[in-house]
């Protein structure tokens, strides 16, 4: 039942200091007070208060998991302290104010919360639902409403939530019946309806609780172009700033088998005709539309890139577990020689394998998710707006990648770290059996994968024309034909990265065939599997770019420094991920090109056998 913290840092600054060039960001005004000196520093801040302070609080979470008291939850005792502390301490909410001094960027922090995820990553939805929440307010709402609510949300008295899912209304977030009926006072309605698996939607961490919440306003169109975004506070905050209950009710309480900690709540709102909410932004227009799915989008899309960032901090932990058992754990006698006396069970070659798959897979996560949070800050903070326009459009063809590429390796990945335990990972003694129940629900909430993949293929490849993912596959050709020849060591590598380039875009080709053939439903049926060699085509070129980095230490570093070892794996990440991992795409687009349709043809009959 014991969690286990062991994350190491040293990808993560090799990351922001060699791979990406940050000194762009840092050149930004806005950062100006923070040099790339200052990176190792931090790092190493929030590592020691992470094991000091989140660390030791995951079990609190597992065992004295959230309950109904009286109609409200009540969390894991020592949470609120922890939440009340990284707020209050500025490693929370507070970083994220646009008009505050001394914030660091989105992709410093990205490397700092992933220790937050891989120590408790039932914890790190308190945070960072706040902080989903504060950035809307803070982006789409009056100033009123923003001195109203996003003070306490930074300094840890607010819960931010995100309200969309109804029992109705799941994957189909535009059947959602919450509906809001305008009142006498400008800019606020009454609120009736009902959510379901709300994250963070209750508890007594915080005084109040702040839920974005997607509703209809009486007369907008059906659908989710009709849907208004609201700020429902828990507890109505007067002018005076004493607070009332403003007919919000927990309605029950999710029995879930991972993030356990985190309540996860239903909610009723305006069961007794008293619930108001503010109005964010504008009513519908004359046709109808509402604003609220595009301001929602905000938080929604920043939650995908999070469920990257728990998948890479979450697998990580684990396969560092898991590393530091099989040197321990001895075991049977090398197959090479079985007169041998018996050895740690990390030198069998299927124990290396998998340990092999679990690091190099890893490492593309967190640069799949590094980049798309180096995108946002380009995106968000560049003085050209050309450049930014730029930037948004390869983050948001990032988006999908990187919520379900990740997520979806992520489970395997941990499924693994358990297979090198053998039987004592299969029990709760050891951390990994808790590690795989907490990261699942990355890949179903927040849109599932398949809802993620179809947003790929239909929305991110075509998007501006088709320009923006193409821009990310004229980046592969481009570094291979500037280090081709300059790093004989990776030929094979380069030569597999551009057959699979090819490949890729072949298989797009493929799609767009189908598509103009009225084949969607064979398209839908191939998506997942695009979309998984999505992430691994990007990832090898990543991974490719950063061995290149490293085997330049590795031509001037011995073998006893200190951090030989390190640049070696980076190498041997890069040759293990292309030549074994990366072959999928060409077996992916042979497979989509002959077009199998057995799938379309099942009856659904045959599914009861
Ligand atoms: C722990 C937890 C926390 C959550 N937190 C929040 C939160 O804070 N706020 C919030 O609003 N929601 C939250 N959710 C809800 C979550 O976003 C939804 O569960 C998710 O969007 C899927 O909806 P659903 O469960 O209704 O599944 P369904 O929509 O019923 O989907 C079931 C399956 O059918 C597939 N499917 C559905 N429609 C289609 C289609 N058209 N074509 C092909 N396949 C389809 C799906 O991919 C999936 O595999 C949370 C859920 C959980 C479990």
């Amino acid at each position: 039942m014991t969690a286990k913290y062991s994350y190491n840092p040293r990808d993560a600054r090799f990351l922001l200091k060699e791979w990406l060039p940050l000194a762009d960001i840092l050149n930004y005004e806005r950062y100006q007070d923070l040099s790339l000196d200052d990176i190792d520093g931090l790092l190493e801040q929030m590592n020691r208060m992470v094991a000091n302070v989140i660390a030791p609080t995951n079990d609190d979470g597992e065992i004295n998991h959230p309950r109904l008291v009286n109609g409200r939850a009540v969390g894991p005792p020592s949470w609120k302290e922890v939440y009340q502390y990284l707020q209050q301490q500025g490693w929370g909410t507070a970083n994220f104010d646009r008009n505050a001094d001394g914030t660091m960027p989105e992709v410093v922090y990205a490397a700092l919360a992933e220790m937050m995820c891989a120590a408790s990553p039932a914890f790190i939805y308190y945070p960072a639902l706040t902080t989903g929440a504060f950035k809307v307010i803070q982006t789409y709402a009056s100033p009123c409403l923003q001195q109203k609510f996003l003070p306490g949300m930074m300094d840890g008295r607010f819960q931010g939530c995100m309200c969309i899912t109804e029992p109705s209304a799941g994957t189909d977030v535009g059947d959602g019946l919450t509906r809001a009926l305008p009142t006498d006072e400008p800019g606020i309605y009454k609120i009736k309806g009902s959510k379901i698996f709300i994250s963070a939607g209750d508890g007594d961490h915080a005084e109040n609780f702040i839920y974005l919440t997607l509703a209809r306003i009486s007369g907008a169109k059906a659908g989710t172009k009709g849907l208004s975004l609201f700020i429902i506070p828990r507890f109505w905050i007067n002018d005076d700033g004493s607070t009332e209950p403003n007919d919000v009710e927990t309605t029950g309480i999710e029995n879930k088998f991972g993030i356990r900690g985190c309540p996860t709540v239903s909610l009723a709102f305006g069961d007794n005709d008293r619930c108001r909410g503010y109005l964010v932004g504008n009513p519908p227009d004359e046709q109808g539309n509402g604003e609220g799915m595009v301001q929602m989008f905000q938080m929604m899309n920043g939650k995908r890139l999070e469920c990257g960032l728990t998948s890479a901090g979450v697998a990580a932990n684990e396969y560092w577990n898991a590393a530091t058992y099989c040197r321990e754990r001895v075991q049977g006698r090398p197959l090479t020689n079985p007169r041998a006396d018996r050895v740690p069970i990390i030198q069998h070659e299927d124990v290396k394998r998998m340990l092999m798959l679990n690091k190099a897979t890893t490492e593309v996560i967190r640069s799949l998710v590094m980049k798309a949070y180096f995108y946002q800050d380009i995106s968000e903070n560049d003085p050209d707006l050309a450049r930014r326009k730029w930037a948004f459009a390869r983050l948001e063809c990032l988006f999908p990648i990187c919520k379900a590429y990740t997520s979806d390796e992520a489970w395997i990945l941990i499924c693994e770290s358990i297979q090198t335990y053998g039987g004592y990972g299969f029990t709760e003694d050891y951390p990994a059996a808790r590690a795989v129940r907490d990261t699942k629900i990355n890949s179903l909430y927040e849109g599932t994968n398949y809802i993620q993949s179809m947003d790929l293929i239909t929305r991110k490849w075509p998007l501006h024309k088709g320009q923006a993912f193409a821009g990310l596959l004229q980046d592969i050709d481009n570094f291979i034909a500037a280090h081709k020849q300059a790093c004989p060591e990776f030929g094979r590598e380069f030569a597999k990265l551009g057959k699979a380039l090819r490949s890729y875009q072949e298989l797009q080709g493929i799609t767009l065939a189908y598509f103009q053939q009225g084949k969607i439903d064979l398209v839908a049926s191939f998506a997942r599997r695009i979309l998984t060699v999505t992430g691994q085509l990007l990832g090898a070129h990543f991974l490719l770019e950063q061995a290149v980095i490293a085997q330049s230490h590795l031509r001037e570093t011995e073998k006893d420094h200190y951090d030989y070892n390190y640049y070696l794996g980076k190498t041997l990440s890069a040759r293990f991920y292309i030549n074994q991992i990366l072959p999928n795409v060409w077996n992916t687009t042979d497979l989509v090109k002959e077009g199998d349709p057995t799938i379309l043809n099942c009856p659904e009959e045959i599914f009861a056998y």
